[in-house]
């Protein structure tokens, strides 16, 4: 492989893997860009080197071939925006980056837009998903897409679990030097395997969310690199009830309470600490409105649940992660989405801001802890905000990538 940004793209059609999978509401408006903004330096150093780029992309599960609702052509407008910031009066003499449209990824009017493109300019394929070859990972398809270009850049990091033609199988169409992370990717992978691999110690994992069967893998993975695990969110309960506790009616796997034991008592075993919350903001019902109060989150009433971590786990959770050098976050604590249920969750990633201030390397990935430190304002005040949720989970289970294999092998 080669490293990006030593590569000379002056004269080379690169194309490019990203990850465009952006929520459009009814009207197709983005409602989120994140995932179009974080790679726009990775086309950005290619056009200013004198090369063109052919971004592939796939947006949503569309299951019957091409479909308008999940068509990439509603990006173009958006794409354009992004590439022209700093350009905005191309009459001044500084002519703006011109986006073109192929409604099919491959094919004649692809293959001929591709080799049309003059350097400085960008090409927007159609949804890769409209073919189902591309998430079959289909060597007939991979190979016609790599034609379009001569370097590959692999920058969807989101997409890097799957060993789809366009993320994994068409890498081997290039020569080794032809083929290599764009800046996000790099990124990505950089930060991923610096908490991994390279994490200085304490090392505090804060896993939450809803379901602990999500977070199985990543758990036991962590136990062999931790030295805190705090583990908060919905999914604390099953943890909570395997041990005797009394959870009402807040949320409980109740296949998976010989796992949680399990997983507590490797903890044990690895001395790594695992810490469950304490106590817990309960509600009559599961409602913005609903009646709350604190209870001990093993000593839950029936008929109510917890929602939130209480403010005695908060503070406790708080020290830890203040004296962390390495913290990796994943998972809200509560039901941020509802501001009654939101204190925890928000008051972790102030925390974690705040050890991040104090010199910590702090990671935060997957999808709603990622909201949630967006919705706070935080996501400049950790070291990493990872755009690839699920491929960020596999990596930190200890699995291999493909989309990171393909390139590197
Ligand atoms: P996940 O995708 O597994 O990280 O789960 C995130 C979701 O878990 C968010 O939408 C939260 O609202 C939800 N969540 C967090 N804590 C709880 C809880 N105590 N009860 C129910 N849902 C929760």
């Amino acid at each position: 492989m080669s490293k990006f940004s030593d590569f000379n793209f002056s004269g080379h059609k690169a194309l490019v893997r990203v990850d465009f999978n952006v929520p459009l509401d009814a009207d197709f408006n983005i409602t989120d860009d994140t995932r179009m903004t974080a790679t726009i330096p990775t086309i950005k150093k290619i056009l200013a080197d004198g090369g063109s780029v052919i971004l592939m992309s796939h947006l949503g599960r569309p299951k019957e071939g091409p479909t308008d609702k999940y068509s990439l052509k509603h990006l173009v407008k958006h794409l354009f925006g992004l590439l022209n910031v700093e350009n905005p009066n191309p009459a001044l003499g500084d002519p703006a980056t011109r986006v073109f449209f192929a409604d099919n990824c491959i094919g004649d009017q692809a293959a001929m837009t591709a080799s049309m493109l003059r350097p400085g300019e960008v090409l927007l394929l159609e949804n890769l998903r409209f073919h189902p070859e591309e998430e079959k990972g289909d060597e007939a398809f991979a190979e016609k897409l790599s034609r379009l270009g001569d370097v590959y850049v692999n920058d969807a990091f989101g997409t890097a679990h799957r060993a789809h033609a366009s993320t994994a199988v068409i890498a081997k169409f290039f020569k080794p030097e032809n083929r290599m992370f764009g800046l996000l990717m790099n990124a990505e992978v950089l930060s991923a395997e610096k908490v991994l691999h390279g994490s200085e110690k304490p090392f505090c994992a804060i896993i939450g969310g809803a379901k602990v069967s999500d977070k199985i893998l990543i758990i036991e993975n962590l136990l062999q690199r931790a030295t805190d695990i705090i583990i908060g969110g919905g999914m604390a309960y099953t943890f909570l009830k395997a041990r005797g506790g009394k959870i009402g009616a807040s949320l409980c796997e109740d296949d998976r309470l010989q796992t949680a034991l399990d997983i507590l008592e490797k903890a044990k075993q690895k001395n790594v600490s695992s810490h469950l919350p304490e106590d817990a903001v309960i509600a009559d019902k599961f409602a913005a409105d609903a009646n709350t109060e604190v209870r001990p989150s093993d000593a839950i009433p029936d008929g109510w649940m917890g929602l939130d971590i209480g403010p005695k786990a908060t503070g406790i959770f708080n020290e830890i992660i203040g004296k962390s050098k390495t913290i990796l976050w994943n998972g809200p604590m509560g039901v941020f989405e509802m501001e009654k249920f939101q204190n925890g969750t928000k008051s972790v990633a102030e925390s974690v801001a705040a050890s991040t201030a104090n010199g910590a390397f702090s990671l935060v990935g997957g999808g709603d802890s990622v909201a949630a430190v967006n919705k706070f304002n935080l996501a400049d005040k950790v070291s990493y905000v990872s755009t690839g949720g699920g491929a960020m989970l596999e990596y930190f289970e200890g699995k291999v990538l493909p989309g990171i294999a393909a390139i590197k092998d």
